[in-house]
């Protein structure tokens, strides 16, 4: 069944306006009724009162009280006469004469209210009205007492209240007509102005309905301010500022986050305590490689697919605590993640969740093995050469060796590998000068600036009786560069050339332009690189033939420093070699503008 808050405020207003001018109207037309009725009957009784004094004296009644024919044609007479009936009963009860019925049809009268009320004290006049069992209708008694001839008989005047009642009911369908009238227009007045009230209502109700879909930011005013119901309009109106403020500022905010977490370079994954993902950015995505498309709301181990991390995540929920592993991936290539888990708790400290951090750290473990071996390579290159200078010097000594020859052989050894020390720590200091300074790029000619190198490597290229031939094109545009570092990187580059070359072998330097860069070779027709070793001579110390470049003075170094110096010019360098024919070395510069 509809409860009473089920119904609308306008039906609710309407049922009760209603139900208060039915119980209004109603008691008023009762009471009003119930006077008129009251009225009218006191109206009847004095009449009939006046009535029975006239019959009391009336000779004609003395006259023939003994004579009980002629006295109740009298009285029938009468009653007609004056539309009123008109009893006679003696003390004992009886119906002497009686002007609307045969008197000895009719029973003993002296238990009827009004006459025994008379026969108990002459004095007072009896009242009383009910539905008369001689004529079946509702009558109105009035009895009085009377001496006449000493004979004691009580004169009943009564009439009949159909009439009074068929004026009571008629007003009764009226009063319902009237009522019903009265009902509807003051319902329509109800209706009509109740709309003042409803109106502001549907709108301020429309207005939270719209703020809840979205559709509105703002709430337009609403003209009720003279009213209880325009302070809330107003108040309401405000509620609803504020509250677009705060959508506003927490949309504000939530898009500050994912902007944040969008460009985090490291990966980000929140679930809820059921493992339900919450949100994952793109950065997590990328690292776990999966597709990171409507994720949200999915369960984290159907779509991560990594027991290792679920298990994690796990501990972290059930133990409330906070983890931190280091994973390896195969994603295709292996990356090494750092991972920490770490719950979330609500306002009141309960966890709601999990939010676990991935950190690439590959890049990191390339460097830290790198670390390792460049710590473990320089310790080797620098023992080899101070454990022949130790022996050497330790021989001298402790077999007291005095013999020159012996001795300028043995110095002479010592010199070499001094030589060969100097020049690995000079080539080390070098590259980790590169590699702590950012060095400065200026447009410049480089038309001649193969000079430098050349005149250091003249005599170098002498002994071999290498031909080093020059290809620079004419008019060469200006190029950004650090000049120092790329006479550096072409010394390095003709010094391997020429080391790595046969006796009477060439070498062929070039310059030209292609495009909006100057693209530089250097090429040799010496021993050349086997295919599998070319991507490795830029490493640190490696060396091809360990042996041959330690005869001719290689410290393994070199090609470390011109690959720093090629990307200090934000280019590339390419080796394009075969084995017993030549290698070319070709890098660019750009173009200054
Ligand atoms: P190194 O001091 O040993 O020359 P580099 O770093 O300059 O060290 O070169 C690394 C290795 O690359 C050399 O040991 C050599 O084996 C090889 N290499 C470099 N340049 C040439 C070249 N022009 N011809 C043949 N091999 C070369």
């Amino acid at each position: 069944m509809k409860k009473w808050s089920d119904y609308s405020l306008r039906t609710q207003l309407i049922l009760v306006f209603a139900i208060i001018q039915i119980i209004l109207f109603t008691s008023i037309f009762y009471f009003l009724t119930l006077n008129y009725r009251e009225f009218y009957l006191q109206q009847l009784k004095t009449a009939l009162v006046n009535d029975i004094e006239l019959i009391r004296n009336d000779n004609n009644i003395m006259d023939n009280i003994n004579n009980p024919e002629k006295l109740d044609a009298y009285i029938k007479e009468v009653g007609s006469n004056i539309e009123t009936r008109i009893t006679l009963v003696n003390k004992e009860g009886k119906v002497l004469a009686d002007s609307s019925y045969k008197p000895e049809l009719m029973d003993n009268h002296a238990s009827r209210p009004e006459i025994s009320t008379v026969m108990n004290n002459s004095s007072l006049i009896g009242v009383s009205s009910r539905k008369s069992s001689t004529l079946e209708q509702e009558m109105f008694y009035v009895a009085a007492f009377f001496n006449t001839n000493n004979q004691n008989i009580v004169i009943r005047m009564s009439k009949s209240l159909e009439n009074i009642n068929s004026i009571i009911r008629n007003n009764i369908y009226r009063y319902l007509v009237f009522l019903l009238i009265l009902l509807f227009l003051s319902n329509m007045i109800v209706w009509y102005f109740s709309k003042s009230v409803i109106k502001p209502l549907n709108k301020i109700k429309k207005m939270a309905q719209e703020i809840v879909e979205g559709k509105r930011t703002t709430i337009e005013d609403v003209n009720y301010s003279n009213s209880e119901l325009g302070n809330l309009v107003n108040e309401y109106n405000r509620l609803g500022i504020e509250l677009d403020k705060k959508i506003e500022r927490i949309t504000e905010e939530k898009n500050k986050l994912s902007a944040i977490l969008n460009s985090m370079t490291e990966g980000v994954i929140a679930t809820d305590q059921n493992k339900k993902i919450l949100m994952m950015n793109p950065k997590a995505c990328k690292l776990l490689n999966i597709k990171c498309e409507n994720i949200e709301g999915k369960n984290f181990i159907s779509e991560i697919r990594d027991h290792r991390l679920n298990d994690y995540l796990d501990k972290v929920l059930e133990e409330n605590k906070h983890l931190n592993t280091e994973l390896t991936f195969k994603t295709p290539e292996k990356t090494y993640l750092e991972c920490s888990f770490q719950t979330i708790a609500d306002n009141n400290g309960s966890i709601v969740g999990a939010v676990m951090v991935l950190i690439d750290v590959t890049r990191l473990k390339k460097l830290e093995e790198m670390r390792k071996d460049f710590v473990a390579n320089v310790s080797h290159e620098l023992k080899t050469p101070l454990t022949s200078i130790k022996g050497y010097a330790d021989t001298i000594i402790e077999n007291k060796i005095s013999e020159f020859e012996t001795i300028e052989k043995f110095v002479g050894i010592i010199s070499k590998e001094a030589t060969r020390l100097n020049l690995l720590i000079n080539d080390l200091l070098d590259l980790s000068k590169l590699e702590a300074n950012y060095f400065e790029l200026k447009p410049e000619n480089i038309d001649y600036i193969y000079e430098k190198p050349l005149r250091i490597l003249k005599s170098k290229a002498e002994q071999k009786n290498i031909d080093i031939i020059n290809h620079f094109d004419d008019d060469l545009p200006l190029v950004m560069i650090n000049k120092p570092q790329i006479e550096n990187l072409l010394i390095n580059l003709i010094d391997n050339a020429i080391k790595y070359n046969k006796e009477d072998g060439k070498i062929y330097l070039r310059a030209y332009q292609k495009e909006d860069k100057v693209f530089i070779e250097i090429e040799d027709t010496g021993l050349g690189i086997p295919e599998q070793d070319q991507e490795r001579i830029f490493e640190r110390f490696y060396r091809v033939d360990k042996a041959r470049s330690k005869e001719i003075g290689g410290t393994g170094i070199g090609l470390s420093i011109v690959k720093h110096i090629v990307k200090g010019h934000n280019s590339e360098i390419e080796v394009k070699s075969v084995v017993e024919q030549g290698t070319c070395f070709r890098f660019y510069l750009t173009i200054a503008k």
